[in-house]
């Protein structure tokens, strides 16, 4: 066992040990076949509207990130 240097954390209020599994992140959409449909999600709990092409998924996703 060794302790690891600091990491560069971000300048955020500390997590309530309350909160279940945080994001890693902020945000990491993907987006997942659903049927015939394809629909953006987000580790945020966002997901986007079902979508008939994985382009306009991964649009949505994209969209979602720089909105983010
Ligand atoms: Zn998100």
């Amino acid at each position: 066992m060794h302790e690891e240097p600091s990491a560069p954390a971000r300048t955020t209020a500390p997590h309530p040990p309350s909160c279940p599994a945080p994001p890693p992140a902020g945000h990491s959409a993907t987006t997942t076949e659903r049927g015939s449909f394809c629909l953006a999600r987000c580790t945020c709990g966002w997901a986007g509207p079902a979508r008939r092409s994985r382009d306009r998924a991964r649009t949505d996703a994209a969209e979602h990130l720089a909105a983010g």
